[in-house]
């Protein structure tokens, strides 16, 4: 095999809380995380010309080491001395810098292709060991699925998919930065926690409603005040039937749950039409 072409999907937090702030400055978490249908396109390639070669459709980003999926490759071409080397073409579609996890899916998906293409013999658990040094999220971009993430979320625990529904996922034109967000957390003053052990339940029993009631996500409250567009979209998804609207991780994207696809179309042309998202994608979960 000389060439692999893989799927790196992007995730969403249907429930994230931070329950503490370490001493070592890390925040811990519990999170709900959900691999979603929208990916990143990558192709991996051997060539007989050491080292590795990045390519990309998004000129902004970087192809040197600053990438996370010339990191994932590294990682393990390094260790396993592999002295052939990997080209690497990746198309975007996931919005970059938005809380959907894209550079580490990208770098997971890397992963298990290396270990396929340069046939190392990983098993995925040895994968998720190696990928929690590229990112807290890449051990869960290797896993795939629906999860409970503790820890600093690579202590994970596997659960039922989420029940089918359809997806709106927005992307505001602000950047938002995932430092400024948990710097500006005050974690030990929150008032409210989303119920994540109840959706971990919803999850069990199947319960799009009881999930969705029990969203949630504590970073709100600092991007919220600071990016009033957030909120704007969470109010137009939940005003044409959403049945519930979440901002993603670090944000900024926000993501609406729908049971009817038709009315899914119908927020996506809406938001597109307002022009408060730059990117707008329907998922069918
Ligand atoms: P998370 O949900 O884990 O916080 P994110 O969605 O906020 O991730 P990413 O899209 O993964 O953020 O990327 C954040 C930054 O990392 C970007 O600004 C970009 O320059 C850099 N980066 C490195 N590799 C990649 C990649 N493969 N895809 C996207 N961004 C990358």
């Amino acid at each position: 095999m000389r060439e692999i072409k893989l799927k790196a999907r992007a995730k969403i937090n249907l429930g994230l809380d931070v329950v503490r702030k370490r001493e070592d400055g890390y925040h811990e978490v519990r999170m709900i995380m959900q691999m979603i249908n929208l990916y990143d396109r990558i192709t991996l390639r051997r060539s007989t010309e050491p080292g590795i070669r990045v390519t990309t459709n998004l000129p902004y980003l970087p192809v040197n080491e600053d990438n996370l999926v010339y990191r994932a490759a590294k990682l393990l071409m390094e260790e396993f001395k592999v002295t052939v080397g990997a080209e690497i073409e990746l198309q975007k579609y996931i919005p970059v810098a938005a809380g959907m996890a894209g550079g580490s899916s990208d770098a997971a998906a890397v992963m298990v292709g290396v270990n396929r293409i340069f046939h190392l013999g990983l098993t995925k658990k040895q994968l998720m060991e190696r990928g929690v040094k590229i990112g807290a999220d890449v051990p869960f971009c290797i896993m795939r699925g629906t999860a409970l993430a503790e820890g600093i979320g690579e202590v994970l625990t596997p659960l039922p998919a989420m029940p089918h529904c359809s997806l709106v996922i927005a992307k505001p034109k602000i950047h938002v930065s995932t430092k400024f967000v948990y710097g500006n957390l005050k974690a030990s003053e929150l008032k409210e926690h989303p119920d994540i052990d109840g959706q971990v339940q919803a999850l069990r029993e199947g319960s799009l409603e009881q999930l969705v009631a029990k969203m949630g996500n504590v970073l709100e409250t600092v991007t919220v005040p600071a990016y009033p567009v957030i909120d704007e979209i969470k109010r137009t998804m939940l005003k044409n039937d959403a049945m519930g609207a979440m901002m993603s991780g670090s944000g900024p994207t926000v993501f609406g749950i729908f049971e009817r696809e038709e009315r899914a179309q119908e927020v996506c042309r809406l938001l597109k039409k307002e022009g408060a998202a730059k990117q707008v994608y329907l998922v069918r979960q």
